[in-house]
């Protein structure tokens, strides 16, 4: 049973789709899609060998051993161009973490700009954003969802003759998820309306104050009051 945040992450997935699942870990995603028949071919990669040991385990043990690949990889370096990558994961890291996958993807050759890419940061969504904007990428979809008590956000993005850009707020909150304000985007932002004051606090506290740092928080806030009133 695949927890709600990987079922809005695999929702996006192309029926037929070949994937890339980087970060697998568990391997339950594409597993849970193979399972389904929506995918028709899947690649895991994993830097970390418990995980990747982990993900092997799950795909022998599902009998699926000859249509998913587990491969010990940094980031992108699973894929391999015989694969035929159309759909990208990369879930349940930071967004930093996650553009500098993309990224180091993108300078080695490893990311075509064909593929669609599924994104589900669990921080740091605004770096995805602009490196999504940078890249022109356009954003297909946004999804916000709680579980367990956290707040996550799925992104699917793929390239395009970009015809609109984003604003700075809209990278910051999400195009979709700004314009929709759903309750559980209210939360988050109420919540890290809290976080972003003590913030505030703390560092008018310190001698040193970076004033750029300030700056920034200051204008988040304002944002955020905005969206929230
Ligand atoms: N994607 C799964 C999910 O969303 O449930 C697992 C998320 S788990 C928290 C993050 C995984 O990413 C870890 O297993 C970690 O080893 C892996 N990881 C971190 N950096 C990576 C990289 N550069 N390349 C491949 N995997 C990476």
């Amino acid at each position: 049973e695949l927890s709600q945040r990987l079922t809005v992450v695999g929702n996006a997935v192309p029926k037929g789709a070949r994937l890339a699942d980087i970060g697998s870990d568990h391997a339950y995603l594409p597993v849970a899609l193979m399972l389904v028949g929506k995918i028709s071919y899947a690649v895991c990669g994993e830097v970390v060998v418990g995980p990747f040991q982990s993900a092997q385990k799950q795909v022998v043990k599902s009998g699926l051993a000859d249509k998913i690949v587990v491969r010990l990889a940094d980031g992108l370096a699973a894929i391999k161009k015989e694969d035929e990558i159309d759909t990208i994961t990369i879930a349940g890291m930071g967004g930093t973490l996650i553009t500098s996958i993309l990224e180091n993807g993108k300078t080695q050759g490893q990311l075509s700009g064909h593929e669609r890419l599924i994104l589900q940061p669990n921080v740091g969504e605004a770096n995805v954003r602009r490196w999504l904007q940078k890249e022109g990428y356009e954003i297909l979809t946004e999804s916000i969802l709680a579980e367990n008590d956290k707040i996550y956000e799925v992104i699917v993005a793929e390239k395009t003759v970009v015809k609109s850009q984003l604003t700075d707020k809209e990278i910051f909150f999400g195009p979709y998820l700004l314009a929709e304000k759903n309750s559980v985007f209210l939360k988050k932002w109420l919540q890290e309306q809290y976080a972003l004051e003590k913030v505030l606090i703390q560092l008018q506290k310190a001698k040193v104050v970076p004033e750029e740092k300030v700056i920034a928080i200051k204008q988040e806030l304002a944002w955020i009051k905005e969206v929230l009133e």
